[in-house]
């Protein structure tokens, strides 16, 4: 699918709007927001040769957002790598990684664009997706070591009690999708699938704290994830992870609010 393909079915879910248009190519980079009640960040495609994220959110919101929409507000970056998407490259036009681009000095357009629009969120969830063995945007390579072809995610949450990854890998696991259970990914601990922040990290490019988990934990929220699929899977399965990961994340934020009363 390209771009303009993704764009159609973008500006289909209610709430969709563009809010500016990047690379030499003009593409539009869209926002959907939608619900009320507990405000939640989702986002997708920040690596442009991951596109799976931004197909989960264009099927989150056309097939499961509507019975969270009474208890959350929804802001969702569904796609914010155009160029890269449509091109299938990590990096934007520049070749700039832009999950390491999250800092208020970015000259990423795409990134500028975001933060000029972003706030406080009970949750941030940015969707990637691992590639084994492929060619990369030059200087844009993963730390140490090789990707792994499983399900894993990164948690940032200081409260241990607050931390949902290690439900949702048990759903991931039980729709029948393999799990990551390498005792280290990057160099970083790695609990049967979660590598869990800040008490894991041991990278010194996610150390800097560009990253949008890091950048999220920072500015934006108590409670990140990066979700990471694998780009061998089918596209429906790699959909299917996403959708777990962000239903079960709202699940326990509506449950933790039950508990509080
Ligand atoms: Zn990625």
């Amino acid at each position: 699918m390209n771009y303009a393909e993704l764009a159609k079915h973008i500006e289909a879910i209610e709430g969709a709007a563009v809010i500016g248009s990047v690379s030499s190519e003009r593409f539009p980079l869209y926002r959907i927001r939608c619900g009320q009640g507990m405000p939640v960040l989702l986002s997708g495609a920040v690596h442009g040769d991951e596109p799976a994220g931004a197909h989960a959110l264009v099927e989150f919101f056309r097939n499961h957002s509507a019975r969270y929409e009474d208890k959350f507000a929804f802001t969702a970056f569904p796609c914010v790598n155009p160029w890269g998407f449509e091109h299938e490259q990590r990096g934007n036009e520049q070749g700039l990684n832009l999950n390491r681009e999250f800092k208020e000095d970015t000259t990423a357009e795409e990134i500028k664009l975001m933060l000029s629009l972003i706030s406080r969120y009970r949750f941030a969830m940015d969707l990637h997706e691992s590639w084994t063995g492929a060619s990369r945007v030059p200087g844009a390579a993963e730390p140490d070591g090789e990707d792994p072809n499983e399900f894993f995610m990164w948690e940032i949450c200081k409260d241990k009690e607050q931390r949902v990854g290690a439900t949702i890998i048990q759903r991931v696991r039980a729709a029948g999708l393999p799990i990551c259970t390498w005792p280290k990914i990057f160099n970083e601990v790695n609990t049967e699938g979660v590598i869990a922040y800040p008490e894991a990290i041991a990278t010194p490019c996610y150390a800097q704290g560009t990253s949008f988990d890091a950048y999220s934990e920072r500015m934006l929220t108590e409670h990140s994830f990066t979700i990471e699929t694998s780009r061998e899977w089918p596209l429906e399965k790699r959909v299917l992870a996403d959708i777990i990961s962000i239903t079960t994340m709202l699940e326990a934020c509506l449950e933790s609010g039950q508990q509080a009363k």
